[in-house]
Formats: structure tokens, sequence, C-alpha cells
């Protein structure tokens, strides 16, 4: 997406960094074996600033704060849930006051470009949490016509203690998708970020503390794999939520059915993106472009099989490669840059690597193919044709700006081969003709579709994965359904008539 640059005030190209603690009932701590981690700036590898690093004990610690937020009688428990929906749109107002703060530290900890950050990050938790902050006082249950002389209802209860783990490529966003719907159904919680960009949710750490969330309602630790895997075993967490990669989704569930956990999983995808020649050529290229390229690349349903009609094939190439080629890298704080610098240095040479199988195993490179400058995490945008379905680039997720284009020809052929993936999280398909859309819509297993358009997210609109993508769906009505708990209620009366 182009983003308006008028109105968004200018970054703060160096933020202040005021919170690299471990917040536990509204508290700043330190570690307790007092371990630190360094973040750092991908634009251009320096440590932007040192980290309290959570370990088990920090966990149990934190764990212990969100249970005893969670005690019957406690100030959570008997607040009103209208009054939990304040709180949470209190959150949003305050984050709004600090929006371009937020978007800047963003950018220096994760290399989104500024303008992605203000206009699509930031914009997108404050919509989320107002979002959320209106179900509070929605969940409600039903009265049961049940047989005999009782009355019969159900009670939408929180969960309890929810143990929330999450990734590097939206750091702010996912933890707003975690915290809403969580908060708004009453539950008590702590929030792992993501090693390699800690310090958006440190800082909205603050803000719930502002806002006034009682102490140990919302509990922010930073830290690795490890203090993520204490979550999950901890037997005081009744839930866990997940976004990250599929192998790591695999062993939290595997460790999460020792205590029988609840567990929503969102993982990762690759993602078919089904081009006929009946569409609009320009739109559809570009549409193309962005589905892959935003976010560098970074994001788990990015279009990364781009299927094109065999009549448009060529010239869907060509257009692809040259707008890939104009596509502006560099600082992310400038206004007109397009793309910054993959996360780190992991992903950076993982990313050059399958770029390599790509040439080795016989696809065309029509543009980039490289690390871009010498300093930072920087690959130049990059295109591949005439790339096979069983390609490396073609079937590994590789969560970089790196777009394989296949070609198709026949309808059957082409949903056989979009759906031959152990992923199914997003698709898309451009085409004018309603029936042959209808007819992909129904075919692709996936748990979006989206219709001549990429990437449109609603916080009214599910969003979660098909197959090995995921378990539950975030956002909307199905949103809220992940952090309560049913339960029946059956009273005898002594008396009924209908
Ligand atoms: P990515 O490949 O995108 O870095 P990961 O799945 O490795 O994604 O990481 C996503 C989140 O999961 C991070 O917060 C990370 O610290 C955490 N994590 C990594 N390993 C584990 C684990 N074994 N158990 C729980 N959480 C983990």
């Amino acid at each position: 997406a182009k983003f308006a640059t008028a109105a968004a005030p200018a970054p703060h190209t160096n933020p202040e960094i005021l919170y690299t603690g471990l917040f536990i009932n509204n508290e700043w701590l330190k570690s307790s074996d007092g371990r630190t981690f360094k973040t750092e700036n991908p634009t251009n590898g320096k440590v932007i600033a040192e980290v309290q690093q959570a370990g088990k004990a920090d966990i149990d610690k934190a764990v212990k704060a969100a249970k005893d937020a969670f005690k019957l009688g406690s100030p959570w428990r008997t607040m009103d849930a209208s009054q939990r929906g304040y709180l949470i749109n209190k959150l949003a107002d305050l984050i709004e006051r600090d929006r371009a703060y937020l978007a800047s530290l963003e950018t220096l900890d994760n290399g989104k470009p500024y303008l992605a950050s203000y206009y699509g990050d930031v914009a997108s938790v404050i919509k989320n949490l107002r979002y959320y902050a209106g179900w509070a006082d929605k969940n409600h249950g039903k009265v049961l016509p049940t047989d005999g002389k009782y009355f019969a209802y159900t009670r939408h209860e929180p969960v309890g203690v929810c143990g929330q783990i999450i990734p590097w490529n939206f750091p702010l966003l996912m933890a707003a998708w975690k915290l809403g719907p969580a908060l708004a159904a009453g539950n008590t919680l702590v929030l792992k970020p993501a090693e390699q960009t800690p310090l958006t949710a440190l800082y909205i750490a603050q803000l719930v503390k502002e806002a006034g969330f009682p102490a140990g309602v919302v509990n922010v630790v930073a830290g690795f794999g490890d203090a993520g895997a204490a979550i999950v075993d901890h037997p005081d967490v009744d839930k866990v939520a997940f976004t990250g990669s599929t192998d790591v989704g695999k062993l939290i569930q595997r460790n999460a059915a020792g205590t029988v956990k609840r567990i929503t999983l969102e993982l990762g995808g690759k993602s078919p993106n089904v081009v006929f020649a009946d569409c609009d050529l320009p739109y559809a290229v570009e549409q193309s472009h962005m589905a892959l390229f935003y976010n560098m690349g970074q994001c788990c349903c990015a279009g990364s099989r781009t299927f094109v009609e065999d009549k448009i094939y060529d010239k869907f190439v060509e257009m692809s490669a040259a707008r890939a080629a104009r596509r502006v890298v560099g600082d992310p704080f400038r206004p007109d840059t397009e793309q910054g610098p993959q996360i780190d240095g992991e992903q950076h040479e993982k990313i050059l690597g399958l770029i390599e199988t790509g040439k080795q195993q016989g696809a065309k490179l029509m543009t980039g193919g490289a690390r871009h400058g010498k300093e930072g995490y920087f690959v130049q945008p990059t295109v591949f044709a005439d790339v096979k379905d069983d390609m490396e680039i073609a079937r590994t997720e590789i969560f970089g700006p790196v777009q394989t284009i296949l070609k198709f020809s026949q309808m059957d052929e082409l949903l056989e081969r979009a759906n031959s993936s152990e992923y199914g999280l997003a698709a898309a398909v451009f085409t004018k003709d309603i029936d042959r859309a209808n007819y992909v819509i129904q075919g692709l297993r996936a748990g979006t579709v989206w219709v001549n358009d990429y990437n449109v997210f609603g916080n009214q609109v599910p969003f979660g994965g098909f197959k090995q993508s995921g378990i539950g769906r975030e956002n909307g009505p199905y949103g809220i359904k992940n952090y309560t708990e049913v339960k029946a209620v059956v009273v005898r009366v002594t008396e009924k008539n209908s």
C-alpha cells in the first residue's frame, strides 16, 4: 500500500528507549538471574538497547501475578464488563496520543518503513483495541429451553491466565490482537514479545498501567524460546495463543498437551495468488507485487506462489520484474522508502540461501537475487519466473522479498497445484469472471480468500489457517471465542410454564 505522506507527523528518528525491564504486577523488574539481551537495529546491525531477559523464574513470577489478579473477588474479577471495555478504549487513546513515537520505535526495532508503521501497524492497533473494547459487555450466554423443571443457562466466563507468544514481523499489531480479545473477555495474561523486537510491547505495558488496569492483569516479559516454553509448560497457564513459525507451533501443541491447555496457533503459509488472463493486468501486477513484497515479504499470509494463466504469463513476468526493480529500498525513516531491512542476520542468510536454491534448481532470475548495500540486512527485491511446483522456493516459506511466478493453463490442475501445500493460510484470485472466482473461492483450502485484492484485513473479519497454518481464528466474534469458557448452569425450579 502507498501511504499518504502529507498528514503523518515527522518520525522520531532517534526515539528515546524508556522501558527495558520485565513488566510484572504493574512494576518494572530486573531478571531474577541478571540476564539481559541486546536488541538490534536491522538497518545497520547496531545495538539499540539491553533488555531484561525473562527466564523460568521470571515466567513463574509473571504467571503468579496473572493468577493472583484473576482470583475471585479481585478488582479485575469484580469489575463491570463495561468498565473493562472502558479501560481497553483508554489504552487505545494512549496509543493514539503516542502514535508517532510508537510508530518510530517500531521502525527502529523492526526496520519497517515509518509510514507503514504509522498508517498500517499503529492505526490497526488502535482500531483493533476499540473493536474489542466494544465486545467487553456483549459476550453473553443464552437461556436454554431444557426438558424438566429446570432453568438452564450458559455463562461466558474468561478462560483464566493466558500465555501469549508473539513474533517480530508485526510486533505491535500482534500484541494488540492478543490483548484486545483476552481483556475484553476478562482474562489475565502474560505476553512474551519476540526477542528481535521487544521494545514496542514494553512501551505498551507502561500504557496499560497508565490506563488504569489493575496490577497483574497484563504482564509483559521479553525473552527467548526458553521463556516461551516455560509459559507453555506452566500448570497455572490455562491457554496459550501463539503466532509464529509452524515448527515452533508444533512444539507448542505437543507441550501444551501435558496440561491440556487450550491453544490457538497462527503459523506459516505459502499462499497461492491466482491471476487469470481476464484480469486488469497492471492492477493485478501491482497487487501481486504488494501481496509478496509488503513488510519485506515478512507476512505469514504473503502471496508467495503467484500462479499466472499462460496467455498473459510472459507479459505479467516482465511487468512484475520491472516493478520489483523500481522498488525503493533503504532507510525506513525516509518517506519514499518502500522496503527496509529484513529482521536479522539469520533471516537474511536464510533468504539468500533460498535464492541460491532457486538459481540452482533452474528458476529464471528476472531481477534482484543478492543482498542490497553493505550495511544492515537488506535483500534486493527478487523475482523468479519459470518456477516449478517442486522447487524449494515454491515449497518453503521464504519470508523475504522473493516473488516466485508459476504458470498454469487449466482450472482443475490449478486448484490441485494451489492446494498441494501443507499450509492453508490465505489465497487470492484476480479475475472479472464471477463464476470462475466462485469456483476458486470454494476450491481453495485456505482460511482467507481475497478476490481482486490482497492483504485486506478487518477487525470484524476472522483470520487464521486451514491445515498446518494453524488452529483457531483471530479477529471478529470468532476471536473472542478463543478466550471464553462456556459454563452450563442448570437450576432446579419448582414451577415451570412455557
Ligand atoms: P520466527 O521464525 O518468525 O522467528 P518463531 O516461531 O521462532 O518465529 O518465534 C515466534 C515466537 O515464539 C517468539 O516469541 C519466540 O521467542 C517464541 N518461541 C521460540 N521457540 C519457542 C518454544 N520452544 N516455545 C515457545 N515459544 C517459543
